[in-house]
């Protein structure tokens, strides 16, 4: 049983599903975290990814309450399926719902994107990937990094080097994405402009942090295409900065797009401005320079290697990070070969005929 809830939950099951159900049966469970038709249905049409056998349809709410609805939804599943395994993805509210729910109903747990820190247990995201890894039987890594930070936290059994399962889906869709409009359907040119995403609570839960963006959006240097989670819109235009942010020159505030076109605007930008953490590893796929709103991250190679530049929601350090951006001709590949699915699939057959 796998379960998903937000879109880069949708990305990463887009291949694993296909790998999954080549060697086995999937059970896929929707959590509805992410219920917006622009950041779920879009990537299961444009992603073939199987229609969810089950929705949970939890949707608007606060973080807990979204778990609270989760795991009341999740048990009579997990009761009525006895799944051999339940796997979830890296570090939100659906994964640590997941989590919690398997170790409670003895089921054995599977995590994709085991291992990764930030850090910062003041996150969100890393509270559930703490949790997740100690409660997981299968841990699947993404690099020989996170499988030591879980050595550090003394997890040695279960670990698997897998790869990363986003490279699979850059390499799936590569064909698809190169034939989506480019950025010359929003007026700009290749390697003319920065792409933006901003998404997480630390830079929008509060006036002072938004206000912060806006800044920084201000002091970007040259176009900037900004496809804007329903999150930070709502926040901004709560705040009343929507206006001052829309109002920018050179700035374009655009729905968020899908996996195809976004992977599209990545590949033919001058440098990516996040504070995603699959935009990140992205851009570091597609050796787009990166420049990251945030002091920590878990993605801790691509900083490492010279692809990505810590600067937090600070004006100036976002300008000077941007002007010395490029990608060093050295750096190396950190995320594997592309058959994570595949290796995850065998590994998780093998699990389920030894029991
Ligand atoms: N993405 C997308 N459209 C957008 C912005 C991002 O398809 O307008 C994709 C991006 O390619 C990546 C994923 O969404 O695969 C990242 O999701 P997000 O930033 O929401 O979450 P995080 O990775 O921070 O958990």
């Amino acid at each position: 049983m796998s379960l998903v809830g937000n879109r880069p939950q949708f990305v990463k099951a887009a291949p694993l599903s296909r790998a999954l159900r080549a060697r086995g049966t999937e059970i896929l469970v929707h959590s509805g975290q992410h219920y917006d038709p622009e950041l779920a249905d879009l990537f299961f049409d444009e992603l073939a990814i199987p229609t969810p056998d089950h929705a949970l349809g939890v949707g608007k709410g606060t973080p807990l309450g979204q778990l609270a609805a989760m795991l009341t939804g999740l048990e009579g599943l997990v009761a009525a399926e006895r799944p051999d395994v339940l796997l979830v993805y890296g570090d939100t509210t659906t994964t640590l719902a997941g989590a919690i729910c398997a170790a409670k109903s003895g089921v054995p747990l599977a995590h994709v994107e085991a291992g990764l820190r930030a850090f910062d247990r003041t996150m969100p995201e890393e509270q559930n990937r703490v949790t997740t890894d100690h409660l997981s039987e299968l841990l699947f890594c993404p690099t020989p990094v996170a499988v030591a930070n879980l050595q550090r936290e003394a997890i040695t059994t279960g670990v698997h080097m897998v790869g990363d399962v986003m490279l699979d889906a850059a390499l799936l869709f590569a064909d698809a994405a190169a034939h989506r409009p480019g950025p010359e359907a929003y007026g700009l040119s290749p390697r003319e402009y920065i792409l933006m995403t901003v998404h997480r609570a630390a830079a929008t839960d509060t006036r002072e942090a938004l206000a912060s963006l806006v800044q920084v959006l201000g002091a970007l240097p040259g176009p900037v295409l900004f496809p804007v989670h329903p999150r930070t819109r709502t926040k901004l235009a709560d705040a009343g900065l929507w206006d001052a942010a829309a109002a920018l020159p050179g700035v374009q505030l655009v729905a968020p797009v899908g996996y195809l076109e976004f992977t599209r605007l990545l590949t033919q930008a001058r440098a990516v401005v996040t504070d995603s953490g699959g935009v990140q590893k992205e851009a570091c796929l597609h050796r787009i320079p990166c420049v990251t709103l945030r002091d920590t991250t878990e993605w801790t190679e691509t900083v490492t290697h010279g692809f990505n530049t810590l600067t937090g929601l600070d004006p100036s350090r976002v300008a000077s990070a941007l002007a010395h951006a490029a990608i060093p001709e050295s750096a190396p590949d950190l995320y594997g070969d592309g058959h994570a699915s595949a290796r995850i699939a065998e590994i998780l057959e093998r699990f389920v005929a030894a029991r």
